[in-house]
């Protein structure tokens, strides 16, 4: 039971000449929520999409719950772990609720409506906007729904990739919000990808720094402020803006 929600062992990626990820180790807790930030470039979105297997390592070893996702078959395992791209991903030619209804239904749950609904309202969705098409949300509500349709199935663990990176200042702090509420009320373990070190700070409880394909830093975020671990750390939070308290 005390087995990591994914432990990520000595993964690398390589397309061509170009090191995606070089030697990256990452553990993440049950119920974290671990932030992967670094610049465009540093390998996030290969780390997220090598713990689902929708890419290949060269070397290396993810398990999800204990269990070597080789071992899994893609399918199921895509199934069995939430994704948010993000674009978010919905089928623009279904309804909201039918959206969110996806992984419920392809595992033959005869509730999957109900699911719908319970993770719409998790999402802080009305019930009514389920009824509408992807279009006639707006930018926040799309994301919720996408996050929505990545809990729905009872999954216990949510990848999501920049996610609110699209939406203005005002819908991102909401779905931050959203994010926090989301938490509170589940088990749910989260790995999100961020370029936006606030967003980062704000919500994870472990912050993973990554830069051209290795892991700068992987702690908490007071630990980060507080004591970054190299020059490139600390010169990155300077750039943001954020400074020790
Ligand atoms: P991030 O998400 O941090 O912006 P990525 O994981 O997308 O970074 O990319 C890491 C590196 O791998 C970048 O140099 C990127 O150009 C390269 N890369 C990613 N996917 C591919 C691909 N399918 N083919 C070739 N190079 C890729
Ligand atoms: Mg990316």
């Amino acid at each position: 039971m005390t087995e990591a929600a994914v432990r990520v062992d000595g993964l690398a990626k390589s397309y061509g000449t170009v090191h995606a990820l070089v030697d990256v180790s990452v553990q993440v807790p049950r119920g974290a929520c671990v932030a992967l930030v670094g610049e465009s470039g540093s390998g996030k979105t290969t780390l997220l999409r090598c713990i689902n297997r929708l890419i290949e390592p060269d070397a290396g070893r993810i398990t999800v719950f204990g269990t070597d996702v080789r071992e899994r078959d893609p399918v199921t395992l895509r199934r069995a772990i939430g994704y948010v791209p993000q674009e978010g991903g919905l089928l623009p030619h279904w309804r909201i609720r039918r959206n969110v209804a996806l992984v419920p239904w392809l595992d033959g749950m005869t509730d999957a409506r109900a699911r719908a609904d319970r993770a719409l309202s998790l999402v802080g969705l009305e019930q009514a906007l389920g009824e509408r098409w992807p279009h006639e949300l707006s930018g926040g509500q799309r994301q919720r729904a996408a996050v929505a349709r990545a809990i729905a199935g009872g999954q216990s663990l949510v990848l999501l990739d920049e996610p609110f990176g699209a939406l203005d200042a005002i819908a991102r702090s909401d779905l931050q919000r959203m994010v926090m509420a989301l938490r509170a009320a589940t088990q749910v373990t989260l790995v999100l990808v961020t370029h936006d070190l606030q967003e980062a700070l704000r919500l994870a409880t472990i912050m993973v720094v990554m830069r051209a394909g290795r892991v700068e830093q992987s702690a908490p975020p007071a630990e980060v402020l507080g004591a970054p671990a190299t020059p490139y750390v600390a010169a990155l939070l300077a750039r943001a803006g954020v400074n020790a308290a």
